[in-house]
């Protein structure tokens, strides 16, 4: 009989014979945590079997904050666990109203929108506008070249946070256009804070070349929200709230919650929340996270915690670079460039041995030839922790014959 059945193992087998074979390990089971106890996989007599995660989006380390918890568990108590149901039937309620405010308020917009997360805001949102090119990033999120598929745009890719390169090919796809093209609408889409790179966008070149042409700009703040601008990304330390059409980002990283969101003006909203199929067919964002990430903005955007961390940040960066590393980016993300995918597996293992929890990251996440161990801190390590973990740097470096 024919069998039209899907050979799973084949594929699985054709993964790990290309090295591309990826398990979910009980030795990396760290949730959103600074340090955890576990059994070492061997060695750090030093350090007993206490771990320190550095490779966590849990920037500010607020997801353990008490009143981030108490925030969780008062939205929970008032409105459920759960939202129960999409937010244009019975899901909606005056919680996610108030965060959505206070998005758009530290944004410089006139609303916000949630939605379950900053893959579904993305996919959902560059589908929902329905472009007739984009123009995107090399190096952008994978929710943002998904949103592209899903959307079924034309995609052109221009080099890695190169304004120029965008304005060539907005010129090149301007020239190529049937007539004058004036009724195509196009979208420029970037990352602000690029995550396996840790470098930030040139955002106002990118707008003004997006201008030069009539296009829109979208900016993905993931990884900078809560962190930059007083709270509000790139865009608003950069002042061009009113040059960038679309904000978005999540509230997974320094919000230390759930829930991705999109920020704009009022027709963005409002066409989002009629269009937006990951919007509309899912369920609204469970109230807990809501109330979380709600207070996460609060204390990122009235307390100074962000300078512990930059303060962390500079120790490590300093560090590192004087060991010899070479450490790339500008910003929370610390990339360690290794180079060789064995090498940078060692470098993990061994760094884990000692106790410290910064993964390897290779290809094909990151481009051939360019693995690394992606050091994020949290703004809760302590100063002991910082140097236990260049100390492990150090000494691994060392037996890899790295340094
Ligand atoms: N955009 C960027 C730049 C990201 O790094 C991520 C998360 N890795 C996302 C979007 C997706 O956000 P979420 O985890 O909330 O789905």
């Amino acid at each position: 009989m024919t069998d039209r059945g899907f050979d799973l193992d084949a594929r699985l087998r054709e993964r790990e014979r290309a090295g591309l074979r990826r398990h979910l390990d009980p030795a990396e089971s760290v949730g959103a945590r600074t340090r955890f106890s576990s059994d070492p996989r061997g060695g750090a007599p030093d350090y007993g079997d206490e771990r320190f995660v550095f490779a966590s989006n849990n920037y500010l380390g607020l997801a353990s904050d008490r009143r981030v918890l108490q925030a969780a568990e008062n939205a929970a108590r008032a409105v459920g666990t759960g939202a129960g149901a999409s937010r244009l039937v019975t899901g909606d309620t005056g919680l996610h109203r108030a965060l959505e405010r206070d998005i758009a308020d530290c944004k410089g917009c006139e609303r916000a929108l949630l939605f379950s997360s900053g893959y579904a805001a993305n996919v959902g949102t560059i589908e929902a506008l329905g472009p007739d090119v984009v123009f995107s990033d090399e190096l952008n999120h994978a929710s943002i070249v998904d949103g592209c598929r899903v959307g079924a745009a034309e995609t052109v890719v221009y080099d890695h946070a190169d304004p120029d390169d965008l304005r060539a090919k907005l010129a090149q796809r301007a020239a190529g256009s049937l007539d004058d093209g004036s009724d195509e609408e196009w979208l420029v889409v970037t990352d602000s804070v690029f995550s396996m790179e840790g470098d930030v966008a040139p955002l106002d070149a990118i707008c003004d070349a997006a201008e030069a042409f009539g296009a829109w700009v979208m900016v993905d703040e993931a990884h900078a929200t809560g962190l930059f601008g007083d709270g509000g990304g790139v865009v608003q330390r950069e002042g061009l709230a009113d040059r960038v059409d679309v904000q978005l980002g999540t509230c997974s990283k320094a919000l230390a919650s759930q829930g991705g969101y999109v920020a704009g003006d009022e027709a963005l909203v409002e066409h989002l929340l009629n269009a937006a199929r990951s919007f509309v067919f899912s369920t609204g964002l469970a109230p807990p996270a809501v109330g979380a990430a709600r207070e996460s903005l609060r204390i990122a955007r009235e307390t100074d915690r962000a300078e512990r961390l930059w303060d962390i940040v500079a120790t490590l960066r300093e560090g590192l670079a004087s060991m010899g590393y070479e450490v790339l980016g500008e910003t929370q993300i610390l990339p360690v460039l290794v180079g060789d995918r064995e090498a940078a597996l060692e470098l993990g293992e061994r760094l884990a041995e000692a106790g410290i929890v910064a993964p390897a990251i290779r290809p094909p996440t990151v481009p051939e030839g360019t693995a690394r161990i992606r050091v994020a801190p949290m703004a809760t390590h302590t100063d002991e922790e910082v140097a236990r973990c260049l100390d492990a740097f150090e000494s691994a470096g060392r037996e890899v014959g790295l340094l």
